[in-house]
């Protein structure tokens, strides 16, 4: 049998898959389907010749996977002969279940199951993706990698909210925090980086993509993070609000007529950047700054006076810090960014290097000054890697 695993991430008109070598990390082969259920589904297969795209009407997740095989067999790499050790499949929430990757068995189905109200938009979708890889892998072994995970580790001072015992009690409430898999892989390549083992290391990482999350972790465990119950908490994001006083809701409804739902659902979908300056890709919005547009220069002083309040909130809480690390679509591109984040911190030992901040890299690397207290990193993330990881080291044991 092979290290290769097959990481699967199916999202709720989505799927994506990578086929990675767990022990090296290399992508023999990804792809992505998009659109599933309209007209138009689009499916670009990244395999060793290059790109192959098609557009096609794929009906539903089975559909897709099925494309996907068929896109392995015709553009490879082959899978037949290829023994795979594994299938890891991305799962959203696993609520306080779940601190460690688990065997996919009819009793994990049951409790994602049971999690939905919990990512009702996120669960289901995930569900889908195992039951048919299930279908269509009948003998290999499934793992579910939980984006809740890494962050089982908060303590009770950490991850409770001062809401009424019935609420943390009966109905879950509590700080869950997410992206846990790319938390997990960054804060141990920083220490790597740093010629350190994980357990020796205090670090703080701004994974800022889409989503955008902030984790305090003390000698290679999660000891805070901005996210909470859902993914709406914390810092500023593409078009999620991140913190806002939880009286606006009741405000809105009094004042607009808004139900919470509405509310809900514009606090994730058209708030953040999308709301402050009228577009979520940041590349976009640095361009509108760069223009002198007014919304896009609030939109990224906001953003960027964000993330430096949780810096230095959970500098607070790690006490020492031994590293600050940047990672995802922001935090490994743009180097303003970095630069404005951390303005102004040099009390406190964090300093930014110009010229190595502006470098084109895309390695993992240090952009802090020689000798400076706390590291400055850019770490690209690679949660594929880590799903295939930890999926191969569950049915390894
Ligand atoms: P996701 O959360 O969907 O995985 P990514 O980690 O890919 O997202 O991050 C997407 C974000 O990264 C987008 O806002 C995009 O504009 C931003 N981004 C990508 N490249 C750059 C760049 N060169 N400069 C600034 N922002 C970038």
């Amino acid at each position: 049998m092979t290290d290769h695993v097959l990481v699967i991430n199916a999202g709720s008109s989505s799927l994506k898959y990578s086929l990675i070598d767990a022990k090296s990390g290399t992508a023999a082969a990804s792809g992505l389907v998009e659109r599933i259920g309209e007209d138009e589904s689009r499916h670009v297969h990244h395999g060793p010749d290059g790109d192959a795209e098609t557009t096609r009407p794929i009906a539903d997740h089975e559909d897709a996977l099925r494309g996907a095989l068929d896109a392995f067999e015709s553009h490879g790499p082959s899978l037949d002969g290829l023994e795979l050790a594994a299938v890891g499949h991305r799962v959203v929430h696993g609520g306080s279940l779940f601190g460690a990757p688990a065997l996919i068995d009819d009793k994990l189905i049951a409790a994602v199951t049971d999690l939905v109200p919990l990512a009702p938009l996120h669960n289901p979708a995930n569900l889908e993706g195992i039951e048919v890889a299930r279908r269509l892998f009948p003998d290999l072994p499934q793992v579910a990698v939980f984006d809740t995970a890494f962050h089982q580790t908060l303590p009770e001072h950490a991850y409770t909210y001062a809401v009424p015992l019935a609420w943390r009690d009966e109905h879950g409430v509590r700080r869950y925090g997410f992206h846990g898999t790319s938390h997990a892989f960054v804060s141990a390549e920083a220490a790597r980086l740093l010629g350190r083992e994980p357990a020796e290391v205090n670090v703080i990482v701004l994974h800022l993509g889409n989503g955008c999350s902030v984790s305090a972790v003390r000698g290679g465990q999660s000891v805070e993070t901005s996210m909470g119950l859902t993914p709406l908490e914390g810092l500023v994001m593409g078009t999620r609000s991140g913190d806002l006083d939880p009286a606006v809701p009741a405000y809105l409804e009094r004042e607009l007529g808004l139900t919470a739902t509405e509310v809900d659902k514009q606090l994730n979908s058209a708030s953040g950047l999308k709301g402050l300056a009228g577009a979520n890709d940041f590349r976009e919005v640095t361009r509108r700054r760069d223009a002198g547009d007014p919304g896009a220069v609030l939109a990224f002083d906001v953003y960027c006076h964000r993330i430096r309040k949780y810096v230095g909130a959970y500098y607070a809480v790690l006490g020492t810090v031994d590293a600050i690390v940047f990672t995802a679509g922001v935090g490994e591109h743009s180097a303003v960014v970095r630069a404005a984040a951390l303005s102004g911190l040099e009390q406190l030992g964090i300093t930014v290097d110009d010229d190595l901040n502006s470098s084109s890299s895309t390695d993992a690397r240090r952009i802090s000054p020689d000798g400076s207290r706390v590291a400055v990193l850019v770490v690209p993330t690679n949660e594929e890697w880590q799903i295939a990881r930890e999926a191969l080291a569950v049915v390894r044991t």
